[in-house]
């Protein structure tokens, strides 16, 4: 029973286009299985399972564990966070955290949103 288990967390297949860094660390890192990663995409975005797609997987796990965007000198985190009651993408660099643009974006957020087309504002 238990080496079941582990079968099923090791041997998980990535979605269509899941990127590999996204991959390795769902399955190897957290060992989520896809099963799961669809659960909490229908919770995270209120819809029913049956409606999800790629896109939503990709959010998700970017709202999960978060992304890195290479920047000038550092490797930078983007990932979704809760901001006066919207989700939006956020980053560790100075940018983001003090706000400098006054807009809660900086280059690292719009970057990862043009890479893989999708919104900068959850809901
Ligand atoms: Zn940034």
């Amino acid at each position: 029973m238990k080496k079941e288990t582990k079968w099923l967390e090791v041997c998980d297949l990535p979605y269509c286009d899941e990127p590999e860094e996204l991959y390795h660390k769902r399955v190897v890192i957290e060992k989520m299985r896809i099963e799961e990663l669809r659960e909490k995409a229908s919770q995270l975005l209120k819809k029913s399972l049956e409606s999800l797609t790629k896109k939503d997987y990709l959010i998700t796990e970017i709202w999960l564990f978060g992304y890195p965007v290479e920047g000038k000198h550092n490797t930078y985190w983007v990932g979704y966070k809760k901001y006066n009651g919207e989700y939006i993408l956020s980053c560790n660099c100075s940018a983001w955290i003090f706000n400098h643009n006054k807009n809660r974006t900086c280059k690292h957020t719009k970057l990862l949103a043009g890479q893989f087309e999708i919104s900068e504002k959850l809901y």
